[in-house]
């Protein structure tokens, strides 16, 4: 167990055997043959290993160990490998607190995902796509408003979303996979709001759409429509722009992505798709988004990142209800206890982003 872990932490954190072996002053064969579980290293060495490492001891002990299936990259081949692997370590981690957590609570807390009823068995054309997202909103209660919390919209429905600081990383553009058969989303933590958001619809897409496609539909591009759809409805776009224009000033689309969390890029292909506008408009604004750099950066306030509630929540719902106390609280929460306890007294922190 421990070998496993150290493997992990050690793989995370992009170091060779020899570079761990020379930080903590041992052999890289030392390191070989705990992380063969030969050797069990004492309990010095584990706190060596846990400060070059950046766990807490206890990672080491912790009993589950679940696997990564069905792992899809939306941009797959642009990362080098080894960093890849890192962020799988990373996120590996996060959902073992995660897991580790509900399995505290004596009935778990949390929906088990499943497709919406009701959806087509063969989705073959955009019309659908455009269908199913609206009968996934239906089914979700979500009405035909804005999604003000995106994250949270998944996770009560049994998808969990993980973020990791993705600046290292541009090329990385969000991760869809499976543990124990329940589907996970992680997403960059510092990217822009909308961003995140089309990466989480996208990927809410392949959940809802496996399997359905016909052949000559291309997945990607069906996700893409998916997430736009799901993110503003037809029925809200009509309404808000109207059903056909001859041009829409940029002010209408960045009001808009205030409004309902899309970027204005995303909107010109939603207009474009509902036949709002004609394919020579929106190709033309596509061709200004890229001359002035708007495909890269948007213009204006970045839209406000996504913030996850759940775990937090959860931690504290455990520590209420004495299934925890307060330093395993803090140690799921990965904040020194000291911190945990201000933070427990609403002592002049804002509860965000520890998960
Ligand atoms: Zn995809």
């Amino acid at each position: 167990m421990i070998g496993q872990r150290l493997f992990r932490a050690r793989k995370a954190m992009g170091l060779s055997l020899r570079d761990l072996a020379g930080q903590v002053g041992l052999s890289h064969a030392a390191i070989k043959k705990y992380e063969d579980e030969l050797v069990t290293p004492s309990s010095d060495v584990l706190i060596k290993l846990s400060r070059v490492l950046n766990v807490q001891v206890e990672y080491f002990f912790r009993s589950q160990s679940p696997h990564l299936e069905d792992i899809e990259y939306r941009k797959r081949s642009s990362l080098p490998k080894k960093r890849l692997e890192a962020i799988e370590h990373e996120v590996m981690d996060q959902i073992e607190r995660r897991l580790e957590l509900e399995d505290l609570f004596p009935a778990s807390p949390l929906k088990k995902f499943s497709p919406v009823a009701g959806l087509p068995k063969n989705v073959s054309d955009w019309e659908q796509i455009e269908e199913v997202a609206e009968l996934v909103r239906t089914a979700w209660q979500l009405g035909y408003a804005p999604i003000p919390e995106l994250i949270d919209a998944l996770e009560t429905h049994g998808i969990r979303v993980f973020m990791i600081d993705a600046y290292a990383d541009p090329k990385f553009d969000g991760l869809a996979a499976a543990v124990h058969g329940m589907p996970i989303v992680v997403v960059g933590s510092n990217w822009p709001g909308d961003r995140q958001r089309l990466t989480l619809a996208h990927e809410l897409g392949h959940l809802m759409l496996a399997g359905r496609l016909a052949e000559g539909l291309d997945e990607e591009l069906a996700c893409n429509r998916f997430a736009g759809a799901f993110l503003i409805p037809r029925q809200s776009v009509l309404q808000e722009l109207g059903a056909c224009r001859s041009d829409i000033e940029m002010r209408e689309l960045a009001l808009l992505k205030d409004e309902f969390g899309i970027s204005m890029g995303g909107l010109l292909y939603r207009a474009r798709d509902l036949g709002i506008v004609s394919p020579g408009w929106k190709d033309q604004k596509a061709r200004e988004f890229r001359r002035k750099g708007w495909n890269i950066t948007e213009p204006g306030i970045p839209y406000p990142v996504e913030k996850p509630h759940v775990f937090e929540q959860l931690v504290f719902h455990a520590l209420a209800e004495d299934y925890i106390g307060e330093s395993k609280a803090a140690e799921l929460m990965q904040i020194p206890l000291t911190a945990f306890h201000k933070m427990r007294m609403l002592e002049g922190c804002s509860p965000s982003g520890h998960q």
